[in-house]
């Protein structure tokens, strides 16, 4: 089977990788002629777990290719792939404009069939609009071709994107035809042989499953964030809590994690397209609404404890930020929290020092400069007043205290993920505090 898979990102390139690891032809094709040079010379645009090999692999055996030309493989592929960025919009909807050209591009140069399928997170009626931009083409062209549209989101994690694409829970394809059903049970093949299900139903029910299923993973998020504010104010734990909530079959222990709220490219954006498709149809969704606004107030309690620790001035004061992605193994900064982070205590005069393993390279192509980059977590601590933790990469989980006394000034430490053994740190003489715990 041949197929392109356009958009070469988080979720294009490692479809495309995965679908070429089982045998099937993969052309992955980007606008971005950087990205598109760096994997032609074998280098990964991106930082993902066993990409690198698994690319470098196919690529080998001649099942993987790049190109920033749709219209050179459009002949010999039946699928085609959308899996370009879908950016919120200033009003908060999904912006459709790169899925849009995606679906103009094929139509003006398709000869024959092709399954146009969005794998981007798209709302509902979505593929409606895809068919009428492929139609309007093929109209100015005066030609008569058939094609199908499909709707197939994606629900790998970055950090586990490989894992999570190779053995998926479940893969929701929707479709409008038994053709186009036909074909994508057929690029699913190798999946269902492994077990894996193909849950198969009408396209607007697709694209709604990947929203509902991201809104109630950060409902999960806010709902715990909630309750550890409550947790602090009374005098209870909420890891204790998680744990005795988590126990229960009917809730479950995963998701359940206080924090420093959520971050990165797909829930922050997602929860508020589905407020704003709500809007959009005269439904006030008043549950993701609240999930929202207590996910940006999270975003400050990291910022808020360290400002508490010293009267509210961090003038002058050094921070030791660890971790700046908005979760391990991954660089990707976008919505991290440790942005918020870094913008208010520059507000706030404090001097910054980080580091993260992965994701510095990222962070200064963001914001340059304001921040000292450290070459690891014992040099950010050099001479600081205090430690606020952002992201809970292994590597943080146990530091050497004792080492970490020695080079600091003031001895603050602000675990935003809930990492520490407070009890140990106190004794230690660190003054300690976390989410959802006095
Ligand atoms: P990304 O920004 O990493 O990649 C998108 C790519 O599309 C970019 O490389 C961009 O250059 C390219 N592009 C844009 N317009 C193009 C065009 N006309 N032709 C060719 N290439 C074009 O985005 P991502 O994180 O991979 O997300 C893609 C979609 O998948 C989004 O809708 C997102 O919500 C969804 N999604 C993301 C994740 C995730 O974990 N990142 C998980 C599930 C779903």
């Amino acid at each position: 089977m041949n197929i392109a898979i356009v958009g070469t990102g988080y979720v294009g390139l490692v479809s495309g990788a995965c679908f070429s690891e089982m045998g099937i032809d993969v052309t992955c094709v980007d606008i971005d002629e950087n990205k598109i040079t760096k994997l032609l010379n074998g280098e990964m645009p991106i930082y993902e777990p066993g990409l690198d090999d698994l690319v470098t692999r196919n690529v080998k055996a001649d099942r993987l290719h790049f190109t920033t030309d749709l219209t050179s493989c459009l002949d010999k592929v039946e699928i085609v792939f959308s899996a370009v960025g879908t950016p919120p919009d200033e009003d908060g909807s999904a912006d459709l404009k790169y899925v849009l050209e995606v679906a103009r591009t094929v139509g003006r140069h398709i000869k024959k069939h092709v399954v146009l399928v969005t794998k981007s997170t798209v709302p509902v009626g979505t593929a409606k609009k895809v068919r009428a931009a492929v139609q309007e083409e093929l109209d100015k062209r005066g030609v008569e071709i058939e094609f199908d549209v499909a709707s197939n989101p994606e629900f790998l994690k970055e950090g586990a994107a490989i894992k999570d694409f190779m053995t998926p829970d479940r893969v929701v394809v929707g479709v409008e035809s038994e053709r186009a059903k036909k074909m994508m049970e057929k690029l699913y093949r190798p999946f269902t042989l492994n077990g894996y299900p193909i849950l198969i139903m009408d396209v607007p029910s697709a694209e709604m499953t990947k929203y509902a299923a991201n809104a109630m993973l950060a409902t999960r998020i806010s709902f715990m964030n909630d309750i550890a504010n409550l947790c602090e104010r009374i005098g209870a734990n909420v890891d204790n809590v998680r744990k005795g909530m988590g126990t229960d079959s009917r809730i479950g222990s995963r998701f359940l994690y206080a924090g420093c709220g959520y971050g990165g490219s797909c829930f922050p954006k997602d929860v508020k397209a589905l407020l704003h498709t709500g809007i959009e149809n005269g439904y006030h969704m008043r549950v993701i609404e609240a999930v929202e606004s207590v996910n940006e107030e999270q975003k400050n309690i990291v910022f808020d404890k360290l400002s508490k620790a010293f009267n509210g001035d961090l003038k002058g004061k050094t921070v030791a930020l660890w971790g700046l992605s908005f979760k391990p193994e991954t660089d990707d900064m976008r919505e991290a929290p440790a942005l918020v982070v870094i913008d208010k205590l520059l507000k706030a005069g404090a001097v910054i020092n980080v580091f993260d393993p992965i994701a510095m390279d990222e962070t200064k192509r963001r914001i340059g400069d304001v921040v000292t980059y450290c070459k690891d977590m014992y040099e950010a601590v050099i001479d600081a007043d205090a430690i606020a933790l952002m992201t809970e990469w292994k590597q943080f989980r146990m530091p050497s205290w004792a080492i970490i006394r020695k080079a600091m000034k003031n001895y603050v430490v602000v675990d935003g993920r809930n990492i520490y053994d407070g009890e140990e740190l106190k004794e230690l003489g660190f003054i300690y505090s976390r989410i959802g715990q006095k």
